[in-house]
């Protein structure tokens, strides 16, 4: 038997970026000091008119990051990753916008401001890794990621093995208005 240990994984810098990019972010929304009362609604996209947009780059830290989905994914009215209280289990890994988005009505106001400053730091991050900037909802992303996307309940989870996509091909999308729309 052989005392040589695994190496340890090494980080891809992108990474350690994006999770500085995301700690300030979570910064400054903690001093707008919005209140969550876990209602869920933000993460059933159908039921309330909206749609979770992300960059490629988010949806690499994501799917490699986050536990594998508690439930099958759907054709884009629910977030995989909800449990049935409405509580997030990919917290850690979430991207900017499930960050940004607060349904308080005295914090509505704030997410807009700070969408369009953190979706400039993020595409600035992504050109100088020389990453793809595909902005594109969720589900697209999910469907995108799989071989054949003709049965999405056919889906496996995600959430194991390395981010397979870091440098993901799509069409440069530009700054999108918003996470939700
Ligand atoms: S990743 Fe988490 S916070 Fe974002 S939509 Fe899914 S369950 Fe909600």
């Amino acid at each position: 038997m052989s005392d040589e240990q695994e190496p340890e994984p090494i980080a891809d810098p992108i990474d350690i970026e994006l999770e500085a990019l995301y700690a300030q972010l979570d910064a400054a929304v903690a001093e707008r000091a919005p209140v969550c009362q876990i209602s869920g609604r933000c993460c059933r996209f159908r039921e309330y008119g909206h749609t979770l947009f992300l960059s490629s780059i988010e949806f690499a830290y994501l799917v490699a990051n986050a536990p594998p989905p508690i439930r099958p994914i759907d054709d884009g009215a629910t977030c995989p990753w909800q449990d049935r209280v409405g509580r997030c289990t990919a917290r850690t890994a979430r991207p900017l916008g499930c960050r940004v988005y607060f349904c308080d009505p005295a914090y509505e106001g704030e997410a807009p401001e700070l969408t369009e400053q953190f979706l400039g730091l993020l595409k600035r991050l992504a050109e100088r890794h020389d990453r793809t900037w595909q902005y594109a909802p969720l589900h697209r992303h999910l469907r995108d990621r799989e071989p054949s996307s003709a049965d999405a309940d056919s889906i496996a989870p995600i959430g194991e093995g390395p981010a397979a996509n870091a440098g993901r091909q799509g069409p440069a999308s530009g700054l999108a208005a918003g996470f939700f729309s």
